[in-house]
């Protein structure tokens, strides 16, 4: 047995067909993820040999490459199940500006930002109208754009709603349509000072990472240009915590991407069209729905 793992790559992906060949993705969910997509080498996504393949050549930040088997490999998902995915779209109405995180005793602050949340807040519906046509189960985080709601507040709806996928959606109006960004759980990210608290979760961190790299693959192919996965600094933006992850990933057992997209001109439609399309065909290629081929 241990043999046959030092088999040259190429040869055992090849050879796995015949235990793809029991599941499939609906032919109607296929053939809606292509019309949306529109993006050549989509339908690869359901090829599990192919997309190791394909993930293979994508190098991260950090030269750390975690392959899909991991995701494929993941407890949540088993042949038969149909993936819950929570949308965040970012900020909204003013929340309290004492607020303590009860868990972490970090300061759980999240300030509106005017054109951003409407933007997110769109993209994140455009985003969710595609993926409930593909079968997915989809929950926002809140109800409305400007709905004031805290960071704890959304990853304890990721939970309640059984989440196994969530995804954050920003825009950054400092940055040009050219500049993406995608934030991952990582092991050692940390906010505050005191307290400092750090991501330790290094399965949840691992499934993040995986699904980081398909939507970097399908926002970029969607978008029309390179996304970065990279670390963010919260540092020197007092009073909100210091640190290098998003809060709400810190929070999060729950496998975590955080988007980012520029947006200094406002994102307009046919840009949230785009921005939504990558995410959706991220989603689909990092936990595509497997269901049992009808028989014939
Ligand atoms: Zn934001």
């Amino acid at each position: 047995m241990p043999r046959s793992a030092n088999k040259p790559r190429s040869s055992s992906s090849r050879s796995s067909g015949a235990e793809t060949k029991k599941w499939a993705i609906p032919a109607a969910a296929a053939a809606g993820v292509l019309a949306l997509g529109g993006a050549a080498g989509v339908d690869a996504y359901y090829n599990n040999g192919k997309a190791v393949d394909t993930y293979q050549t994508v190098v991260r930040n950090g030269g750390v490459l975690t392959p899909p088997e991991k995701a494929a490999a993941a407890p949540q998902t088993t042949p038969t199940d149909i993936p819950v995915i929570l949308l965040d779209p970012g900020h909204g109405g003013t929340t309290d500006k004492s607020r303590v995180d009860p868990v972490t005793n970090l300061g759980d602050r999240y300030n509106p930002n005017g054109p951003e949340q409407i933007e997110d807040w769109a993209v994140a519906v455009r985003a969710q109208a595609k993926l409930k046509a593909l079968g997915y189960v989809v929950h926002l985080s809140k109800e409305s754009a400007n709905q004031g709601m805290f960071l704890r507040e959304r990853v304890d709806k990721a939970e309640a709603v059984g989440a196994d996928l969530a995804v954050s959606i920003h825009t950054d109006h400092g940055q040009p349509f050219s500049w993406g960004r995608i934030f991952e759980q990582r092991v050692g990210g940390c906010r505050g000072s005191e307290p400092k608290v750090c991501f330790t979760n290094e399965n949840t961190a691992a499934l993040s990472q995986t699904y980081a790299v398909a939507m970097q693959k399908s926002r970029t192919a969607a978008e029309g240009r390179p996304v970065e996965i990279t670390v963010n600094s919260f540092d020197g933006r007092a009073p909100i915590e210091p640190g290098d992850i998003p809060m709400v990933q810190l929070f999060s057992d729950i496998p975590w991407v955080y988007h980012e997209i520029g947006a200094n001109d406002g994102l307009n439609e046919a840009e949230q069209e785009m921005y939504a399309t990558g995410l959706v065909n991220g989603i689909v290629a990092a936990l595509p729905i497997r269901a049992p081929v009808a028989a014939g």
